[in-house]
């Protein structure tokens, strides 16, 4: 059996020492006899699961005590209404950046809730770079400010300036990590509120984690449903009804993975690494190119285009049989797009690499 390099952008390639650890325990975790999908989630056993997951969680991000780890069913895009639900009240105005298609729709969603004002942004639906920070209109009396820290689709992410402009509001900020969570640090403690779906650099679809400082909850408006009421979760160590207990392990076993493997100081050296060495020969070659504005390139999401469109499919076909996996963009962006989250190993950019250079000559 062999295992190729899959660019998909989610669900997407999870760490081969996570993938073998999840075998060996399959049917028998721990000699219980039982699978942890098999188990009671209010068990003695897989309680212990869910608290070293959450333990080792709160570790690799540096979680400070003050803020809880919730973890939800229904995807990142179920928080999309569970932040204004949590946070705000019908006619109060919330800030959201507007970088891309998934802004977009949380921007959609929370106006069904409250009164968003759009920063900046909205213009085009997949911009290439961040709206300049000069024409940033903030709102007074927002009650909160959301931004996408990596947008998906185009492989365009937040810089530090950005944040920086943001957090000088000196208001609650909360901040859709789903495609960026773990791949650098980050300072917890300048968030209100993060929230990622698993599928990328945390575990198996189907989760989405959020981390949320205490201040935040108890606010909920009084028709929130039960299982979008953060402080529910916060008091019921999200088991109010039944969670995604084997997706909750697995994430647990990508954390450890992240542990063993350095901590995200680490994997970001590699992360950066990766994708300067990717974008580096998209600069070079005269075959292939990337719109996006250098300074704002993502690390996780590397789109480009071949010079001839009319190749993409041969491309496509070719890339697979060579065993690299999911390069087609998304159908609003077009083009490629490789995925190289966490768990993508250097090999597979290198492998990409001398695909890309050999395609080129072949084509030239
Ligand atoms: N936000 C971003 C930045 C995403 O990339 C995605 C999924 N691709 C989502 C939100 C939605 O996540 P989910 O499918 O888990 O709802």
């Amino acid at each position: 059996m062999s295992r190729a390099f899959n660019f998909s952008a989610g669900p997407a390639m999870l760490p081969e020492a996570v993938m073998r650890k999840a075998e060996s325990e399959f049917l028998d975790w721990n000699n219980t006899g039982m699978s942890v999908m098999e188990m009671s989630h209010r068990s003695k056993e897989y309680m212990s699961v869910a608290h070293q997951m959450e333990a080792d969680l709160r570790e690799v991000m540096a979680i400070p005590d003050n803020y809880k780890v919730l973890f939800i069913h229904g995807g990142a895009s179920l928080q999309f209404a569970g932040i204004p639900m949590n946070l705000a009240e019908q006619g109060d105005t919330v800030d959201y950046l507007n970088t891309g298609v998934w802004s977009t729709k949380a921007i959609k969603e929370a106006s069904r809730y409250t009164n968003v004002n759009v920063i900046a942004g909205g213009q085009e639906a997949n911009p290439t770079e961040v709206p300049d920070i000069s024409e940033w209109q903030f709102s007074d009396d927002a009650k909160y400010i959301h931004i996408c820290s990596n947008e998906t689709i185009t492989g365009l992410e937040l810089q530090d300036e950005h944040l920086e402009a943001i957090f000088s509001q000196g208001k609650p900020v909360i901040a859709d990590m789903s495609s960026n969570i773990m791949s650098r640090e980050i300072d917890v403690n300048k968030y209100a509120m993060i929230y990622a779906g698993a599928q990328k650099n945390i575990g198996p679809a189907g989760l989405a984690i959020v981390i949320v400082r205490e201040d935040m909850l108890g606010h909920a408006r009084s028709n929130t449903p039960t299982l979008l009421n953060w402080e529910i979760y916060a008091n019921n160590e999200s088991m109010f009804n039944t969670p995604a207990t084997y997706a909750w392990y697995l994430a647990g076993l990508v954390f450890d993975w992240i542990k063993t493997t350095g901590g995200v100081k680490h994997i970001a050296t590699v992360n950066q690494k990766k994708a300067s060495k990717l974008y580096q020969y998209i600069d070079e070659s005269d075959f292939y190119s990337n719109s996006i504005k250098v300074s704002e390139r993502s690390w996780m999401n590397v789109t480009f285009n071949l010079k001839n469109s009319d190749l993409d499919a041969e491309f496509l076909e070719q890339s697979k049989a060579a065993g690299l996996l999911s390069l087609k963009g998304h159908k609003a962006f077009g083009g490629m797009r490789a995925s190289i989250y966490n768990a993508m190993p250097e090999e597979g950019i290198d492998a990409l690499i001398v695909f890309m250079k050999q395609f080129a000559l072949d084509n030239a």
